[in-house]
């Protein structure tokens, strides 16, 4: 059968077994929502923590927290996607942010 005789029956009062679906927004068709995830901000010193909320969850989920943190290996802070997780900055081989400030033995 032909798209085109679809939807003619669809919209058709004779064919009462075929019926148009109404349109969805995107959002309402998507199979997960993103995460809510907050953006990095300036060095506060490890102060501040945010959550990372999971929508999908009822009622919403918090998956882990961001923040900056200090790096178990150099020492320096770096903004960590997961302060539990990710420990380690990019520059020592972790997957935190980029770390703040230099090495004291660097300079050589
Ligand atoms: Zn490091």
């Amino acid at each position: 059968m032909k798209p085109a005789t679809v939807q003619a029956r669809a919209h058709s009062a004779n064919f009462p077994t075929y019926r148009w679906l109404p349109k969805h927004a995107p959002e309402d068709r998507a199979i997960a929502r993103a995460l809510i995830e907050p953006e990095p901000w300036p060095f506060d010193g490890g102060a501040r923590r945010a959550n990372v909320i999971d929508p999908n969850e009822q009622p919403p989920r918090v998956v882990r927290r961001v923040g900056w943190s200090r790096c178990l290996c150099c020492g320096r802070p770096h903004f960590s996607p997961d302060v539990v997780g990710v420990r380690l900055c990019s520059a020592c081989g972790g997957l935190g942010g980029v770390p703040r400030g230099r090495l004291d033995d660097e300079d050589a």
